[in-house]
């Protein structure tokens, strides 16, 4: 398949190498110069990238730059052929999600959103699940890709539903691992062990998949980005804003949201989210030791 990978950050590179790796013609294109992918053609623009593309596949930051991309005057839009498909792993607004996909359905072209997770370790190795929405025989077809990148595929229902079942679920990652970091942060002022601790939770009923991958990188405070903090905090706002528009409550989602908001002051946002830890550590006159 030819497909065009418009979005080289964190998770798109990977993403695209491992296109490559499986044998497509992948096309690639970043915002910024700096990024490349071995055994992929670089493009200028996400219209040169789509032109003959059977799929044009996403992976950038928010709804502002799927927008762009898409719809500016070199996006992919205007090289758009009928009968291609759109995939979205970026995050976005479920409505937006409708928006755009409307607008190109217009024009005889797909959409699916096809959010991931599995962070930069599942990119990397091809692990991601993606959560997908859209028609049948679209997902259908892109059943090789999503094998190639990935090792589960989701289909939630329809365009928009991807979206939507990947906010709900980071909604949980974003409280879970609030929680740890609360009950991580008491633990040293009562000077529990902290490597027994994790021992002692994921051991328990309450053991978590957010804690086995988090625990290594806070046991060093290494706060490199694997999911950066401004990005987590991107979403938090997404769910607060489809809550809002959903007449729904999220308490405890609005007080993490002032957390994340104060770890950007603290200029953390290109950390990972792991950070906001730093945060509970500092207001508890434990050493801060987020760099
Ligand atoms: P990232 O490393 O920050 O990369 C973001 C990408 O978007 C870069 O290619 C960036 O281009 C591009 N971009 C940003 N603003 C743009 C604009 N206005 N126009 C065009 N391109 C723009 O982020 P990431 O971690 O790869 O995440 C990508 C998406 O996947 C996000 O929606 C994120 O929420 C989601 N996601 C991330 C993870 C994770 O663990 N990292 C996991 C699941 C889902 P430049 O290089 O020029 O800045």
């Amino acid at each position: 398949m030819r497909i065009a990978f418009l979005g080289l950050g964190i998770m798109g590179r990977p993403m695209a190498a491992n296109l490559v790796k499986a044998g497509h013609e992948v096309l690639v294109w970043n915002r910024s110069a700096r990024q490349h992918v071995d055994g992929a053609t670089t493009a200028v623009s996400p219209a040169d990238a789509a032109k003959e593309a059977d799929v044009i596949w996403m992976c950038v930051a928010d709804t502002a730059a799927v927008e762009r991309v898409l719809f500016a005057e070199d996006g992919a839009e205007q090289s758009l052929r009928e009968g291609a498909i759109i995939v979205d792993s970026s995050t976005i607004a479920p409505s937006a999600t409708l928006r755009f996909a409307e607008r190109v359905n217009a024009r005889g072209v797909h959409w699916v959103d096809a959010p991931v997770t599995g962070s930069k370790i599942g990119a990397e190795n091809a692990q991601l699940i993606f959560i997908v929405g859209g028609a049948n025989e679209p997902v259908e077809y892109l059943q090789p890709l999503f094998k190639a990148m990935g090792k589960l595929v989701i289909h939630m229902g329809d365009t928009g539903k991807g979206q939507s079942a990947k906010l709900c679920m980071n909604l949980m990652i974003a409280l879970i691992y609030e929680g740890f970091a609360e009950a991580f942060t008491l633990s040293q002022k009562l000077g529990v062990d902290s490597n027994k601790l994790i021992e002692l939770i994921q051991a328990s009923m309450v053991r978590s998949g957010v804690v086995e991958y988090k625990a290594p990188f806070v046991l060093r405070r290494d706060y490199s980005p694997n999911f950066p903090l401004r990005l987590m905090h991107k979403d938090i706002h997404l769910m607060l804003d489809a809550a809002k528009e959903n007449r729904v409550k999220l308490p405890a989602l609005e007080t993490v949201d002032e957390i994340y908001e104060l770890s950007s002051e603290e200029g953390w946002d290109d950390l990972d989210f792991a950070a906001t830890l730093g945060l509970l550590e500092k207001w508890a006159g434990l050493r801060s030791q987020v760099k």
